[in-house]
């Protein structure tokens, strides 16, 4: 798989060919090792040396990957896109040869249909599916003529592994709340584990990490009862949240206008994070640059199966346990004016 990326130029100067890995510096290499392995459960030295094995194996023999698109935005494929940095995540990927892809491809029509058949034919493949399947008709979601629960049946037959990634494909997402009957694939295919990686779209760090502990151990990660592996969904957002500290002085923002408010807990605005988990806080986003209650705006749950139903409105105040938790946590505060309890 090859976007043109852009890799790291070495200073011919200051590092040493013995010190590059495929163009990218030891020490950027190590360093991912090092934020990597100890989320996959290995030691940095075994890590990176399972990594150098993997490189040099797959350089003649990449594992092949079909990735199929139902009800989707195509976020995930941009969020995939989104590898082009960190140079090593994008290195990683290298490692797969992506088979079929409906939006990346170079080939159109006949032939995109004539390389998904060989590949399926082929089998052994990892499956990746973005975007959910209806239920309600099957004419509301048709690829190639045929209704994409056909073909996500079909793909998954042959498939080595299937990873469902973002809220759509996950659990029925954004069009779960839709007239269409959407469903994630483990609704769909039920005869073989599926990875959910739930976040919408897909962090390219869940789908990287996740795709080297397939190859590096031939396994599924350990999931949690919602298929989503434990390295990355095992902890609440609001467990790792930089508000933390307001939320339990019992200070809530409810005016985004007054300045000594804007670090203050979320939970007013609709905050879903005690109800969701995701590493966001300490993994972020955009190459770790931020991630949405750093911005200002509080989780939107996006990682959790009821997304997006029953995590609306997104901007109002706490609904269901969230409610009776800043019940207790914020007795002391008012309820806010014009500010109705949301009844789930
Ligand atoms: Fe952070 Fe939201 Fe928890 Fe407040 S409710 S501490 S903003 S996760």
């Amino acid at each position: 798989m090859r976007f043109g990326l852009k890799r790291v130029k070495p200073n011919k100067k200051e590092i040493r060919v013995s010190e590059l890995i495929q163009g990218i510096t030891r020490r950027e290499f190590m360093k991912y090792c090092a934020a990597t392995a100890a989320v996959l459960g290995f030691s940095k030295l075994e890590f990176a040396t399972k990594v150098t094995e993997l490189l040099a194996a797959t350089t003649s023999n990449k594992p092949p990957v079909i990735w199929l698109e139902g009800q989707d935005c195509a976020g995930c494929t941009v969020s995939f896109a989104g590898a082009l940095n960190p140079p090593v995540a994008s290195l990683i990927l290298d490692t797969l040869s992506v088979r079929y892809h409906e939006t990346i491809m170079a080939a159109a029509g006949h032939q995109a249909e004539a390389a998904y058949h060989t590949a399926v034919k082929e089998g052994g493949y990892v499956l990746i599916v973005e975007g959910s399947i209806p239920t309600a008709d099957d004419r509301f979601c048709m690829v190639g003529g045929l209704p994409f629960k056909e073909l996500v049946l079909e793909a998954a037959a042959n498939a080595a592994a299937i990873i469902a990634v973002g809220a759509c494909a996950t659990y029925g997402g954004i069009p779960a709340a839709g007239p269409t009957g959407a469903v994630g694939v483990s609704k769909i295919v039920t005869d073989k584990p599926i990875i959910n990686l739930s976040t919408c779209p897909v962090h390219v760090d869940h789908l990287v990490g996740t795709v080297l502990y397939y190859l590096t151990t031939g396994k599924v990660p350990p999931l949690d009862k919602y298929g989503r592996p434990t390295m990355h969904f095992g902890e609440l957002v609001h467990d790792n949240c930089r508000r933390r500290s307001y939320f339990e002085e019992g200070k809530a923002l409810n005016d985004w206008n007054e300045p000594k408010q804007k670090n203050w807990c979320l939970i007013d605005r609709g905050c879903k994070g005690p109800d969701t988990y995701a590493d966001c806080p300490v993994r972020r986003w955009n190459g770790g640059l931020n991630f949405c209650i750093d911005c200002g705006a509080g989780c939107m749950g996006c990682a959790e199966p009821t997304f997006y139903s029953q995590m609306s409105p997104l901007y109002a105040e706490a609904s269901g346990r969230l409610y009776e938790l800043k019940q207790k946590m914020f007795g002391k505060i008012a309820p806010l004016k014009n500010n109705k309890k949301n009844e789930v």
